[in-house]
């Protein structure tokens, strides 16, 4: 019968034989070397899409079928999404045992392991983790302590400083040479800036509160300082696997050689001429000196890369080839054909955001899902007028990078409540929070905190404190919401269903603040429910909190649980979230300079050196189409005085055009024919007129 439903069998999660399947058969002799190499530090080093990756998985997989206990295998990748694919992956070759396999960020494991023995370290297991932002809010109550907030104009901005604790912690340089180096305009504050530095660490240790840095650096610490903690935690993995090595820092070395010491069993893959988190203090040197880290290492490099056309990797190897300083070689891949990329140039961005939905469109018809295209570019902002057409067109995209959900402020308003609830000595959610409320300004505010901090930040101390009387009314509504969030009186419900109820219950204050606040309330409304269904998934409020702290979601998609492939959809992304990714057809939009490389890159030759690493990036992601757009008119608002922005991107130089093929879009506009001269069958303007009780 026709429509009898056919059967759909699950597919085996075991592997049918084990150890019958060859690891190595859909591997290259030089991937296939890298998979079965024995117990020493090794280093794979190749240029894009030769399978770094996938060696790396491959190696995972044969390690367990070699018998290594899969929980004892730590898998540290760029981001949370890139681990569980990898896992994933690994899953098809043995079997559900990789699922067991510890994988994650550093961050997310060095979390992890600060909570099991931070406590053996003086570390409160109850700590917050703080984000950039937190972190930078923080500093600027330890600026104003110090009398640091507004005394001189030329003191540098807070989140100057912070970015300079920041490195000064991920590099481990010296804070005068770093500033002599990086801004050398602030040298004569040195004092007052290590003052603040110094207040900063005090802080967070007096309010619990751990920073990203911290993460890292406690990690090492409790590695470094003490040999039986180093042997318990070290002692946990008996195997430990990097990808993306080329971004990792001089600290995450050190964590590195912390837990591979006893073992040297280590194996890191990377590509130096892919190094782009510079800014976050990474360095290319870092791959290349894993030897002189980690002696006796073994090296193999790959050269044929399986992504792209030959056409696609002329370029990239053209692009690339102009680096100053470069370790991998140049690609080539066996795979034959191809069109030459293409250089479109379009009138302006209305244009190029035609012709990418076009295109988009036309391939999509010839049988390219949405979900093998991606459109890159440099910063997050730089789509929004595609994704207006996209969603005027009904084309279905998700964004990667550069969305803030979480940095939103009606979030992390949320969220503040919560953390307070968590950790009453968060000194930074405190403040937040009372600023939110009608009747307390920052002298309110901080006198309270002050309050608070004498008391020990004893949460019950709250309820009695004295304040205000235009502060009482929302005093006593936040005292009575925090002790609902501590659990007293409330009816019992556990796990995502208390965090979804203290959302709940937070909003029952916040959202007459939220809708005051804004003109237009209804997408942070919604937002807010989207929060709450996230917590749903989570066991309590610490892992929550803890994982949205961590891994912020770079897309939507993240929050919700979904994954690129369960959807058709098309990917828009900054080049940096598509590391490491590959797609059939890429669309490098705003090829402009000024733009891509970013302005502020220009004048710096190490940042324009990182630009172009990027621009490589994003043009090694295409395997068989790709089209680079070059909007010529760029309109007022980002134009500054000092550059001419309509130029196409210094990384296109000739030589590089020479690789690819010219593409003007047709102007269609001029086609559009001219309107007829007949009456017209309405009159605007006579339909305004008087609108607003004009008379005229
Ligand atoms: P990137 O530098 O961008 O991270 P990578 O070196 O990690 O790239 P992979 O993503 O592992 O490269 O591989 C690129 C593509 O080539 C993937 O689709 C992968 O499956 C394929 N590939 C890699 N090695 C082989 C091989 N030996 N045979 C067939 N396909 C391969
Ligand atoms: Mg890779």
């Amino acid at each position: 019968m026709a429509d009898e439903p056919r059967l759909y069998r699950p597919r085996d999660r075991a592997v049918p034989h084990p150890g019958d399947r060859d690891l190595t058969a859909a591997l290259n002799p030089d991937q296939a070397r890298a998979v079965t190499f024995g117990d020493a530090p090794l280093l794979v080093i190749a240029g894009a899409g030769t399978g770094k990756t996938r060696t790396l998985i491959h190696r995972v997989a044969g390690l367990i079928e070699r018998g290594v206990a899969a929980d004892r295998i730590l898998l540290l990748t760029f981001t949370r999404r890139a681990a569980a694919e990898m896992l994933a992956r690994a899953e098809r070759l043995v079997g559900s045992a990789s699922a067991r396999v510890h994988g994650g960020t550093f961050h997310s494991v060095g979390h992890r392991l600060l909570r099991q023995f931070g406590a053996a370290a003086g570390l409160p297991a109850d700590f917050t983790i703080m984000d950039q932002g937190d972190a930078q809010d923080l500093m600027q109550l330890g600026r104003g302590a110090l009398g640091l907030a507004k005394s001189n104009k030329r003191f540098p901005k807070t989140e100057t400083l912070h970015w300079l604790y920041s490195r000064h912690i991920n590099t481990e340089l010296p804070l005068d040479e770093l500033l002599h180096r990086d801004t050398p305009q602030f040298l004569e504050y040195q004092e007052q800036i290590t003052a603040l530095f110094a207040d900063y660490t005090l802080r967070k240790q007096e309010r619990n509160l751990v920073d990203y840095d911290d993460l890292l650096l406690f990690w090492a610490l409790m590695l470094e300082a003490s040999p039986s903690l180093q042997a318990r935690i070290a002692g946990l993995y008996d195997h430990v696997l990097v990808d993306e090595y080329q971004d990792t820092n001089l600290l995450q070395a050190r964590i590195l050689r912390g837990m591979c010491t006893a073992h040297r069993k280590l194996t890191v893959v990377g590509d130096d001429a892919q190094s782009i988190y510079a800014f976050r203090g990474a360095h290319f040197r870092n791959i290349l000196d894993f030897p002189r880290h980690f002696p006796g290492a073994t090296m193999i490099t790959l050269a044929q890369n399986y992504r792209s056309t030959q056409p696609i990797l002329d370029l990239s190897n053209v692009v690339i080839s102009r680096a100053e300083e470069r370790y991998t070689k140049d690609l080539f891949t066996k795979r034959e054909g191809g069109e030459r990329p293409w250089l479109v140039t379009a009138k302006d961005e209305a244009q190029q955001t035609r012709f990418v939905a076009d295109r988009v469109l036309q391939l999509y018809e010839s049988g390219v899902p949405l979900h093998d295209m991606a459109v890159l570019f440099r910063a997050g902002y730089m789509s929004a007028d595609l994704e207006i057409e996209l969603a005027n067109r009904k084309i279905p995209f998700e964004k990667w990078g550069g969305l803030k959900f979480l940095e939103a402020a009606h979030v992390k308003d949320v969220l503040a409540f919560l953390r307070v609830s968590e950790n009453p000595r968060d000194e930074v959610s405190w403040y937040r929070i009372l600023m939110l409320l009608p009747g307390i300004g920052d002298s309110t505010a901080r006198t309270m905190m002050a309050a608070m901090q004498e008391r020990s930040w004893d949460p019950d101390a709250f309820t009695h404190l004295l304040t205000p009387p235009k502060a009482r009314e929302a005093h006593r509504s936040l005292a009575h919401l925090l002790r609902q969030l501590r659990g007293i009186g409330a009816a019992d419900a556990s796990g995502g269903a208390k965090v979804a109820s203290d959302i709940t219950a937070v909003r029952a204050l916040y959202d007459a603040i939220l809708t005051e606040k804004y003109d237009r309330p209804e997408a942070r409304l919604a937002d807010l429910d989207q929060l709450r269904t996230i917590a749903t998934g989570y066991p309590s409020r610490t892992t929550f909190l803890a994982a949205l702290a961590l891994d912020p979601p770079s897309g939507t998609q993240d929050l919700a649980g979904g994954s690129e492939s369960e959807n058709d959809t098309l990917v828009l992304s900054t080049v940096h979230s598509a590391k490491g990714k590959e797609w059939k057809a890429v669309f490098v939009i705003w090829a402009v300079d000024g733009w891509f490389p970013a302005s502020r890159s220009i004048e710096d030759p190490d940042e324009l050196e990182e630009e172009r690493r990027l621009m490589y990036v994003a043009l090694t992601r295409a395997k068989d189409e790709l089209a680079v757009v070059y909007p010529m008119q760029v309109y007022g608002s980002k134009r500054s005085a000092d550059y001419s922005f309509d130029q196409l991107s210094r990384f296109l130089d000739r030589g590089v055009r020479a690789t690819m093929q010219r593409v003007v879009v047709e102007d269609t506009e001029a086609a559009v024919p001219a309107p007829a001269a007949t009456a017209p069958e309405i009159d605007l303007r006579a339909l305004m007129r008087g609108r607003f009780g004009g008379t005229s």
